[in-house]
C-alpha cells in the first residue's frame, strides 16, 4: 500500500515528492432529513463560492468554502478534531489556485515573500497541469489531495515546521472522517479503508513530529493555538502513536502549569485516564 503522503500528485504534473524528510529544515453527502423538526442541511446547501486572488500568478478564481454559521458541531475527538453533522468542513479548508498549482490552508493564505513566490512557481507551477475551477461538493480523494498540493507548497516555500505539522494534521483528521465515512457503508471496500488508516497514521506521525520541532523552535500562539494547547496536543498524538511516556510527560507539565485554563487541565486528566487505560491494556 501507498503510504507516501504526497502519492497522486503525479496525475498534477508534480511527480517525484517525498514526504519522508518533510522537517528537514533546507462520506456519503448528507441526505436532507428530518428529525424531530429540525431539518438537517445538505452539505451543498452548506456551501459557497468564495474569489480568491492568487499571490504567485495574479489568476483570480473561485474556490468552495463553508458558509458561516452553517456546519453544526456534534463532537470531538481526543486529539481535537471536530466532528460536524453531514459535513466535513476540513475538505473546504484548503485553498488551490487552479491556473498555477498555489495551495495553501485557509489559516496560511498571504502574501509571499518574493523568495517564496519565486521558488513556487519555479518548483510547483512550471509543473502544474492547470485544472478546471472545482465544483459542487468534494469527493474525500479530491480533498485530500488539495491538502497534499498545500504540504507541497508548504515544502517549496520553506514554511515553519508548524505549518507543515498543522496541514499533516488536518489531513490526518481528514483521512479519518474518510474513514469513517467508508465505514459507516456496509458494502466498503476494505482495502480503501485500510488505505485511509494508513494515510491517517502517516500524517499524524508527522504532524506530531512537526509540533515537536516547531515547540522547541518557535514562539506562541502557533497556528493560532496557545502553548498549552499545543502541549495537550502533542500528548494526545503522542497518544495514539503509543509514545506513552512521551504523552505522559505532556499531561504532567500541563497539570503543573500555571498558565493552563481549568478547561485544559480536564481534558489532560482525561487524557491521563486513557494513557493509563491504554498501557494496562499494553501489559495485559
Ligand atoms: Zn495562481
Amino acid at each position: 500500500m501507498d503510504t507516501n503522503i504526497f502519492a497522486g500528485l503525479e496525475e498534477l504534473g508534480l511527480g517525484g515528492l517525498s514526504g519522508d524528510n518533510l522537517f528537514d529544515d533546507g462520506k456519503p453527502k448528507a441526505e436532507e432529513k428530518k428529525e424531530a423538526g429540525v431539518v438537517v442541511l445538505k452539505e451543498e446547501d452548506m456551501l459557497l463560492d468564495k474569489t480568491h486572488e492568487c499571490p504567485v500568478c495574479s489568476n483570480t478564481f473561485k474556490n468552495r468554502a463553508l458558509r458561516t454559521g452553517k456546519a453544526r458541531l456534534i463532537g470531538s475527538d481526543m486529539d481535537l478534531r471536530s466532528r460536524f453533522e453531514g459535513i466535513e468542513p476540513l475538505k473546504y479548508d484548503v485553498v488551490s489556485c487552479p491556473k498555477c498549482g498555489f495551495t495553501t490552508l485557509t489559516r496560511f493564505f498571504k502574501p509571499l515573500t518574493p523568495t517564496q513566490r519565486k521558488n513556487v512557481m519555479e518548483k510547483i507551477s512550471n509543473n502544474y497541469k492547470a485544472q478546471p475551477e472545482p465544483e459542487g461538493v468534494y469527493p474525500y480523494d479530491v480533498a485530500l489531495s488539495r491538502y497534499k498540493l498545500a504540504l507541497a507548497n508548504a515544502v517549496v516555500k520553506m514554511a515553519k515546521a508548524s505549518e507543515k505539522a498543522y496541514i499533516c494534521l488536518r489531513a490526518g483528521w481528514l483521512c479519518r472522517s474518510w474513514r469513517e465515512e467508508l465505514e459507516a457503508d456496509q458494502n466498503a471496500d476494505k482495502t480503501a479503508i485500510a488505505q485511509a488508516q494508513g494515510l491517517e497514521d502517516e500524517f499524524i506521525k508527522n504532524a506530531y513530529e512537526g509540533f515537536i520541532n516547531a515547540r522547541q523552535n518557535e514562539s506562541f500562539p502557533m497556528c493560532g493555538m496557545d502553548e498549552s494547547t499545543v502541549d495537550y496536543l502533542i500528548g494526545a498524538l503522542a497518544l495514539k502513536l503509543g509514545h506513552f511516556e512521551v504523552s505522559a510527560k505532556m499531561i504532567a507539565s500541563l497539570l503543573g502549569s500555571a498558565s493552563a485554563s481549568p478547561r485544559m487541565k480536564d481534558k489532560a486528566r482525561d487524557l491521563k485516564e486513557e494513557v493509563m487505560r491504554q498501557m494496562k491494556n499494553n501489559k495485559a
